[in-house]
């Protein structure tokens, strides 16, 4: 019955760090370092989890369809824009494609990034366009994002980058809405670890969306629930496109909830900046400069599979990059955790 299968499906799909207790058994570790996700380590807020319990009392009702008290919140935390929300950042990324993209237009990518835009765009039959960063410092190479832009429905920048950790300057991606003719998909799932603001640019161009998410700062990727900046022209359209109901209730009020909860991000944030300097001073293969929760480290001579291998023996779970296209196959990315964690990371890391 396979071949029923729709072709893209034969083969590829998400790849997924593998799991600590898979890792503990396999190599008899009791602690594992969880470093692969990117996830806060700290549980969510307890305003998030009060909120969450409350609403899972009354989760015999359907949600609010249109998830009103959320983007409320929102307006009342970044001022008034237009907001549209989605069962996690990929629920947004799935959504706006099908709400801009036929069979067979395009989509621009500016690569190596996160590889869920491509697996999306696949699903709605686009053709994928992508566009490489430079190979130097992966910074992006505007002339041509804005080149395949041109005929792109939709073009998708992540900023910072993941797995890259650099993030692209303003200027660049006012340039960019400049030059192309589609809308551009800004991936901002990790601006909150970095100096850099592109809200401004919501004022300035009606082609933005900017993706943001609560798996972050916020500690709650197990709920998934994201939101974006969107141009009101947009905002009906996605609505029609959308699946009915596919933000829950107890995802929306944790979320609404841990809005107003600042210091929460806060704490995470100053982690996150301590030990990204400390991994630069202390481990002893190059660390390249990042402006998210997470660096990307050059292994070589192993392989980043390889390493991957080599720290999982010693308790410690990263993501290799090779998954993700267009990277040479010695990097790895190691998000930022706990101390124990960091440490632990350190100490293995510098070992082999
Ligand atoms: N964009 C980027 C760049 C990501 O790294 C991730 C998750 N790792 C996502 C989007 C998806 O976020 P969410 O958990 O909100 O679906």
């Amino acid at each position: 019955m396979e071949r029923l299968v729709r072709s893209c499906y034969k083969q590829g799909g998400y790849v997924f760090a593998k799991k600590a207790e898979e890792i503990g058994r396999e190599y008899g570790v009791a602690r594992i370092a969880r470093l692969a996700s990117n996830e806060n380590p700290d549980p969510p807020s307890a305003l998030a989890v009060t909120a969450a319990k409350k609403a899972l009392l009354a989760s015999n009702r359907y949600p609010d369809e249109r998830g009103d008290v959320l983007t409320q919140a929102l307006r009342t935390c970044y001022g008034n824009y237009s907001f549209v929300i989605g069962a996690g950042m990929d629920g947004i990324i799935e959504t706006l494609i099908r709400t801009l993209v036929e069979p067979g237009e395009a989509v621009a990518i500016a690569t190596p990034t996160f590889s869920f835009y491509g697996l999306a765009a696949m699903a709605q039959a686009a053709h994928v366009t992508t566009v490489p960063r430079h190979v130097k410092d992966f910074s992006i190479d505007t002339k041509r994002l804005i080149h395949a832009g041109k005929t792109a429905k939709i073009t998708v920048l992540c900023s910072p980058n993941n797995p890259t950790g650099n993030a692209t300057p303003a200027d660049d991606v006012g340039e960019v809405l400049e030059g192309i003719e589609g809308v551009l998909f800004l991936d901002n799932a990790y601006v909150e670890f970095s100096d850099y603001d592109y809200l401004p640019l919501m004022k300035t161009y009606d082609n933005l969306v900017i993706g943001r998410t609560f798996s972050k700062v916020h500690s709650l990727a197990g709920l998934r629930i994201g939101y974006a900046f969107a141009p009101a022209w947009l905002v009906p359209y996605y609505e029609r496109a959308r699946t009915p109901f596919a933000v829950n209730s107890v995802s929306a009020a944790a979320a609404a909830a841990a809005l107003l909860d600042p210091d929460h991000p806060e704490r995470y944030i100053a982690q996150v900046k301590r030990w990204g300097k400390r991994f630069a001073d202390e481990v002893k293969y190059p660390i390249l400069p990042s402006d998210a929760n997470f660096v990307m480290v050059d292994v070589s001579p192993h392989t980043g599979d390889q390493m991957v291998e080599h720290l999982a023996r010693r308790g410690v779970i990263v993501r290799s990059c090779r998954s993700f296209g267009g990277l040479p196959d010695h990097y790895i990315r190691v998000s930022i955790g706990e101390d124990w964690e960091n440490e632990l990371f350190v100490q293995a890391i510098n070992s082999i």
